[in-house]
């Protein structure tokens, strides 16, 4: 199938070559696309760089760009059915939960859409009646767009929108596993009438035509997410044409409960915090920090819980939760669990791939390790899979338990997104304001609205998405100076 979308045309790829995508709840093919090459790349760079110096995209008037937006999102209201059944698909993840993703979707193209539209630029008062002086935005430029597998069409509405939003032009490389929803995406936007060349699709390897994407002097911006390894080493690649590069990367996120909680909601809210799709959550709750004297009251009604989790493919009823993306990652996550296990963590519950009729997808059972402690590496590294550590914390007085759980919960070189639980709203606060890390939820877990600006502090990124700031990344800023008196300016002699 001809998936490439490169200047309003679906080509297959230069090289003819192409690659199966296969449920991971099956093993089954589901769609064989076109693999991309760096020839095929350069082409998407050429049409994204030709419409952005002199096609009408980024000089279309904001509201013809909003209104675009918003039938891409009345779009996928109507084919929400069918979309979610093609995330499903190559993600293997519930059919439910894919459809919670559409909705997610269509609110952040509609919230790109409004604050597009309520952008008013600024204007300074110089004192100086003869000037005008005023601050307006403008398109980057040709963008690139990585995405990684997990929410494969969330997390690329959360650059696209923004992208079109404020009159880029692009090119979208979605995670090689998972293409259906970006090539539906693409399909929408070119019926909806976006002129050619403003948005492409490369469907591939990162390895084999990221770089010649990051490095082209062509390309103004790289917007990446997925993993730190691959954020490092596109940075470097940027760095030759001193592009702007935002970067949304991984997490290893504390969850730190306290022993004033609402135990019932903590306990609850803990199982979602981490076996939520299988713990292929940036932002999971990955970390368990409990207070000391309710350790054991905590951790066995959660091991009881996981326990009862049931592992099932995207359109099995009965399934909590699905299995984990490749054979690839799953080999990864035994490998972390086996040597967590080695450095001296104690295994609950989980800890060994299932058999019967899962041993055909790549499923593995939510899992927690007990007696962790920060010198472990399963502590820091995030396994990207259903595996909870436990650490704990005490203190004689609250002080000293504040500091204790700050500081384990500090103690990573991630700062993505944590929570705290506690009845206590002044402890609440305190523990909010002394987490470094991009989000942080108090007495919940997980939820966010387009309108709140979502990245990660230290080794979890650069710049922000979504809320105002998500839009901000996609423009630049230009001081506009209008003398309409010119005059000499005097300053050096004529004669
Ligand atoms: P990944 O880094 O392996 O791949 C992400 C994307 O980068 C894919 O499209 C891949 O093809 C591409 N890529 C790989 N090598 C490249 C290169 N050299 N140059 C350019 N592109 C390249 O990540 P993944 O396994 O797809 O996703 C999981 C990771 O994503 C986890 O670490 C997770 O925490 C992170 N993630 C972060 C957020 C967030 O908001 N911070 C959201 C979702 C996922």
């Amino acid at each position: 199938m001809s998936s490439l979308y490169i200047n309003g045309s679906w080509k297959p790829a230069a090289s003819g070559n192409t690659r199966d995508i296969t449920c991971p709840a099956t093993g089954e093919t589901v769609i064989t696309v076109s693999e991309a090459g760096k020839d095929d790349a350069l082409a998407a760079i050429s049409a994204a760089r030709t419409a952005f110096d002199s096609g009408p995209w980024p000089t279309t008037p904001t509201p013809e760009r909003a209104a675009l937006l918003r039938r891409i999102a009345d779009r996928l209201d109507a084919e929400r059915d069918e979309v979610a059944r093609l995330e499903s698909l190559d993600t293997g993840k519930r059919h439910v939960e894919s459809l919670i993703d559409m909705d997610d979707i269509a609110s952040v193209f509609r919230h790109f859409a409004d604050l597009a539209q309520s952008e008013a630029g600024r204007v300074i008062d110089t004192g100086m009646p003869t000037i005008s002086s005023r601050v307006v935005t403008e398109p980057v430029g040709v963008c690139v767009l990585i995405t990684p597998w997990n929410f494969p069409l969330l997390q690329t509405a959360w650059k696209v929108a923004p992208a079109l939003a404020a009159g880029n032009t692009f090119i979208l490389k979605p995670s090689e596993l998972t293409p259906q929803t970006a090539m539906w995406l693409m399909k929408a936007l070119e019926e909806e009438g976006l002129p050619a060349g403003v948005a492409n699709l490369v469907t591939g390897s990162g390895a084999e035509v990221g770089p010649t994407l990051t490095e082209s002097a062509d390309v103004d911006m790289v917007s990446f997410t997925g993993g730190l390894v691959t954020g490092r080493s596109i940075m470097a690649s940027a760095a030759g044409t001193v592009k702007r590069v935002a970067l949304e990367l991984g997490g290893k996120n504390p969850n730190v409960i306290f022993a004033d909680a609402n135990m019932e909601a903590a306990i609850d809210n803990a199982l979602t915090a981490i076996f939520l799709d299988s713990g292929q959550v940036c932002s999971a709750g990955a970390r368990l920090i409990v207070e000391e004297s309710i350790h054991d009251e905590v951790v066995d009604e959660i091991v009881r819980r996981a326990k009862l989790i049931r592992l099932g493919g995207p359109f099995d009823e009965k399934a909590n939760t699905g299995p984990l993306i490749s054979e690839e990652h799953l080999a990864k996550v035994e490998k972390y669990v086996a040597e967590a296990l080695e450095d001296g963590a104690k295994l609950r519950c989980g800890g060994e791939r299932p058999g019967g009729e899962l041993a055909a997808g790549s499923y593995y059972p939510p899992t927690v390790l007990d007696e962790c402690d920060g010198s472990m590496r399963c502590v820091h590294d995030e396994s990207f899979g259903p595996v909870l550590t436990v650490e704990t914390f005490s203190g004689s007085t609250d002080d000293e338990k504040e500091d204790a759980a700050a500081r384990i919960a500090n103690d990573t070189y991630y700062g993505l997104a944590g929570a705290v639980w506690t009845e206590n709203a002044g402890r609440a606060e305190r523990m909010a304001k002394r987490m470094r890390h991009g989000t942080i939820w108090i007495n919940d877990y997980h939820p966010y609205v387009p309108q709140a600006e979502w990245g990660g502090m230290k080794q979890s990124g650069i710049g922000r998405e979504l809320g105002e700031a998500g839009l901000h990344e996609y423009q630049e800023t230009k001081h506009i100076w209008h003398n309409t008196a010119p005059a000499e300016a005097d300053w050096f002699p004529k004669n």
